[in-house]
């Protein structure tokens, strides 16, 4: 692992968490599959400057990308339809 982002791993599992708790979300039970999302995200604060979704695209426009920021502007409805957000980061309860 790439030392650019590691230090930026322990702010985002507590950001994640927060916003779970917050939202009445539970995280992936599967520690790989959050480990990589977390991972994903601290990668993208790093590069980006934001915590991009490491599942989808980026434009490279800011304007456009703003919905591509953790928790992304689809994850309610994802999780509403599918039981989970894209990344399968968040779930229902
Ligand atoms: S799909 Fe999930 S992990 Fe990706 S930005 Fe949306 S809420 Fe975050």
């Amino acid at each position: 692992m790439s030392d650019e982002f590691t230090h930026l791993i322990p702010e985002t599992q507590e950001f994640v968490q927060k916003y779970a708790a917050k939202a009445g979300y539970r995280l992936n039970e599967n520690q790989e599959i959050l480990d990589a999302v977390i991972e994903g995200l601290a990668r993208n604060k790093a590069i980006h400057g934001k915590r991009y979704c490491p599942c989808r695209l980026l434009s490279g426009n800011s304007e456009e990308d703003r919905a591509k920021i953790c928790p992304c502007k689809w994850h309610k409805d994802e999780i509403a339809h599918d039981g989970m957000c894209h990344c399968q980061l968040y779930f229902a309860k």
